[in-house]
């Protein structure tokens, strides 16, 4: 089991090559980063850096060429239990004949959990975003931000090690991205959770984490980490007007271009 100083998460010399009939795309050269128990950490990276594969390959869908991947201290050979996953196509994620409240609790159903231990998980995380009063509508009744609040709220009631978040604000509209970002900004800090969050939006990745994992392009490895200092208290208008804000955005947009010029760093081996 990992302890408090252990990570939570830890991507160790992953490597992915894929076989085609052309022969092998090599999309990961090599990944090396971990999470700690209770982190934020955002990876960003230039389109076609391999981001999808890594995030197969932490999810268990794919099997490295080499090294490996261990959550909570156990090699991911499949589907982690420990993990939930909330992807960008939030209109098919939930199952549309289920309720809202269905939606959240089936996977708690899965786990094995008792009525009443299910019953107040799904009530404490549909209040917990926002949607308590919408807990019998049907997903097809909500807005595209309200199902993805269900998808969030799905993912927060299981109660994973590591909940992974994959593009998951990329297809709602600015507004209601904003409110998304703030939301899970503040399920972070009130629940403790550790969150890996992917995302092609350089400002997204400054506003929401610890810390920014930057990828080079394929085959991918660490480019640099970069540690957001802004204060835990973040809000759309004061924290993104900051000068540190604007800062930690330039650092990593030329990282982002550098990783786009094909620039690599010297060392894979970021903890
Ligand atoms: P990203 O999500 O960062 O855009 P991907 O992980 O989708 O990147 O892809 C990384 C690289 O691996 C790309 O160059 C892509 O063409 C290649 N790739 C992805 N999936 C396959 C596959 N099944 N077979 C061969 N090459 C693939």
């Amino acid at each position: 089991m990992a302890t408090p100083t252990e990570p939570v998460l830890d991507v160790q010399a992953l490597k992915k090559t894929y076989q085609t009939r052309q022969g092998g795309v090599e999309a990961i050269a090599e990944l090396t980063f971990a999470v700690k128990p209770g982190e934020f950490v955002c990876i960003v990276g230039p389109s076609g850096a391999g981001k999808t594969t890594l995030l197969r390959c932490i999810g268990g869908l794919l099997a490295p060429t080499s090294g490996q991947v261990v959550l909570a201290g156990n090699k991911v050979t499949g589907p982690p239990k420990d993990m939930a996953v909330v992807f960008q196509e939030y209109g098919r994620s939930l199952f549309p004949w289920l309720t809202v409240a269905q939606n959240v609790e089936l996977p708690l159903k899965e786990k094995g959990l008792a009525k009443h231990l299910r019953t107040k998980l799904v009530t404490d995380s549909l209040d917990a975003v926002g949607l308590i009063d919408f807990a019998d509508s049907h997903p097809w009744e909500l807005s595209g931000g309200m199902q993805q609040r269900v998808a969030i709220a799905r993912a927060v009631a299981y109660e994973p090690k590591v909940l992974m978040m994959d593009e998951p604000f990329a297809a709602v509209d600015a507004q209601t991205r904003a409110d998304l970002e703030d939301l899970v900004r503040s399920l972070w800090s009130r629940l403790g959770i550790t969150v890996l969050f992917v995302t092609h939006d350089i400002e997204e990745s400054v506003y929401l984490a610890e810390r920014v994992v930057v990828l080079s392009a394929r085959p991918t490895v660490v480019l640099d980490v970069v540690d957001v200092d802004l204060p835990v208290e973040r809000d759309q208008l004061t924290t993104r007007s900051s000068p540190r804000f604007a800062e930690l955005r330039a650092e990593v947009y030329s990282l982002v271009q550098a990783a786009k010029r094909g620039e690599r760093s010297t060392t894979s081996a970021v903890d």
